[in-house]
């Protein structure tokens, strides 16, 4: 709950915002003091899908760029098959974002103090993801470098509302 009213009090934390980069700063802090090393990896330019509704086009598809970081933590053996857990710390512009998705965050701080604790026997991969109220920007960019690296056998997305392009698997070819 800690984290919770930590990243709430920040208030809206739009994706490319110094809201935004304060939620990253606390995130890795509170890595930091579980003595976790944690990697930005830059989500740079990302291809948001457009969506049809009823045969409408509600939104065209379009090339996005942000400036906000992925922060990774990883465990268990260098290499073989990973784990993918990820959770965004963006919000909508209006919205405290307390279960979308700052409680997920907490969840996934406190799994990365466990895993750190006991490290798994198989890879897991946790990503605090960038900029996904405007279209999964960051989750697209941690998958994409993740498959990059063909060790991802499986992803989860943990949100109040998980997004399908988000949770749906992701496999290692
Ligand atoms: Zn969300």
């Amino acid at each position: 709950m800690q984290h919770v009213a930590e990243l709430v009090a920040i208030g809206p934390r739009p994706g490319d915002s110094p809201a935004a980069q304060r939620a990253a700063a606390y995130i890795e802090q509170a890595l930091a003091t579980a003595g976790l090393h944690v990697e930005r990896e830059p989500v740079g330019k990302v291809l948001v899908p457009g969506i049809e509704l009823g045969g409408l086009l509600y939104r065209a598809a379009r090339e996005v760029t942000t400036t906000d970081p992925n922060l990774v933590v990883r465990f268990g053996p260098q290499t073989g098959a990973a784990l993918l857990v990820m959770a965004h710390y963006d919000t909508v512009p209006p919205s405290p974002g307390a279960a979308d998705n700052a409680a997920a965050v907490g969840v996934l701080i406190e799994l990365a103090r466990v895993l750190a604790a006991s490290p798994p026997h198989t890879p897991v991969i946790l990503a605090f993801t960038a900029n996904e109220e405007i279209g999964l920007v960051g989750c697209g960019g941690a998958r994409r470098a993740s498959q990059d690296r063909r060790r991802v056998r499986d992803s989860r997305w943990i949100s109040s509302a998980a997004p399908a392009r988000c949770r749906s698997t992701a496999r290692a070819s």
